[in-house]
């Protein structure tokens, strides 16, 4: 069934890889958003290749690797693309750390002078993109495959059918209230500060100290410093206090990340829901497809989101099927 005409609302990362993948497929393709891609939340994103707030299942876990896979092979054959493998420590200080993401990036146990007093860790090397860069690339890459960009913001997506053959729901923390059916989005703010790097290769992150989250991210254009995890908060300003929290746990971690320029600060709010819902939704006056709900891990999951849209909007109709 390709060749349908097909508009995505949204153009975060998961609308442009999905937009792109849909593209690459045969349809005709239309993005509409609110925003564009660098004032998403995506463009606030680390944005590593690590599964983080998000689903865990069968399904979800298919996308990690097929993410994972999708991302190593830009890095090695899109340079300009700013996403880079880029090596690290994950710090544990549970007895009992979720290794589970080591069944598809390779990792060992991380040596004991690279950890503070008491944790443990594993050392790995993952895709980490420059979003200032990778976002622009990937919507330029739609648009050579013919995926034109509507910047407008969507109140009712029924109001397509006719205009559009099938949308696809990408719309990060809104999508719940834009289809109206879906109570169960939470946003979960992250705040972050991006410092002149001094020189950091390789990324840190120290996800298990109490509720605080701390990660040194070092991107091409910045070390981008995080970062929080508050459920439930919307505000979009980000808050002193808690950047000076940030810097000194950042410095306590890297002792030579003290006292460096800060270029920029931004927040985020992850579309955080208790399932990832890529799926039909049923009853619309068009056929829609749901992709959203992906919490702290967009960038992780966001070409196995993209394939599992294309492989639902290809399947024939459950009429003809059957
Ligand atoms: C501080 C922070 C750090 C993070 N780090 C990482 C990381 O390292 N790795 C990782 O994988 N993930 C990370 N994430 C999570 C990641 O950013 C999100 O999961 C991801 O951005 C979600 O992408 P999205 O495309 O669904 O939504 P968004 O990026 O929010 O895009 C939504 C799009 O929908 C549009 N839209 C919304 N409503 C409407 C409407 N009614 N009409 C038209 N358009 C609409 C918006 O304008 C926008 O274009 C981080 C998040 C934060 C906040």
């Amino acid at each position: 069934m390709s060749g349908q005409r097909i508009a995505v609302v949204g153009a975060g990362v998961i609308g442009l890889s999905t937009a792109h993948e849909l593209a690459a497929a045969g349809h005709d393709v239309t993005v509409l958003a609110e925003l564009d891609p660098l004032d998403t939340t995506s463009a606030v994103a680390g944005a590593i290749w690590f599964p983080y707030a998000a689903e865990r299942s069968a399904a979800v876990d298919a996308m990690l690797a097929s993410t994972l896979a999708r991302c190593t092979a830009i890095a090695g054959d899109h340079p300009e693309a700013g996403v880079d493998l880029r090596s690290g420590v994950i710090i544990e200080r549970s007895a009992e750390p979720d290794r589970s993401w080591t069944a598809w990036a390779h990792a060992t146990e991380a040596d004991a002078s690279a950890l503070p007093p008491g944790a443990t860790g594993m050392r790995t090397t993952v895709p980490l993109a420059t979003m200032s860069l990778y976002l622009p690339w990937l919507r330029d890459r739609c648009a050579a495959l013919g995926v034109r960009f509507e910047r407008r913001a969507i109140h009712d997506p029924d109001a397509l059918a006719g205009g559009f053959d099938a949308a696809v729901v990408a719309a990060g923390v809104r999508s719940g209230a834009l289809l109206g059916d879906d109570t169960t989005v939470v946003p979960i703010r992250g705040q972050v500060v991006r410092i002149e790097n001094p020189g950091v290769e390789e990324f840190v992150i120290d996800d298990d100290e109490g509720d605080a989250i701390t990660y040194l991210l070092p991107r091409r254009d910045c070390l981008v410093l995080g970062g929080t995890h508050e459920v439930g908060a919307t505000s979009l300003e980000p808050d002193p206090a808690i950047e000076a929290g940030i810097l000194e746990r950042c410095a306590r971690l890297v002792p030579v990340v003290a006292g460096r320029r800060i270029l920029s600060r931004a927040v985020g709010l992850r579309p955080w829901r208790p399932t990832l819902r890529v799926e039909p939704v049923p009853g619309r006056a068009l056929p829609i497809v749901a992709a959203y709900g992906h919490g702290g891990s967009g960038m992780t999951l966001s070409w196995g989101t993209a394939e599992r849209v294309a492989a639902l909007l290809d399947a024939p109709p459950a009429q003809e099927r059957s």
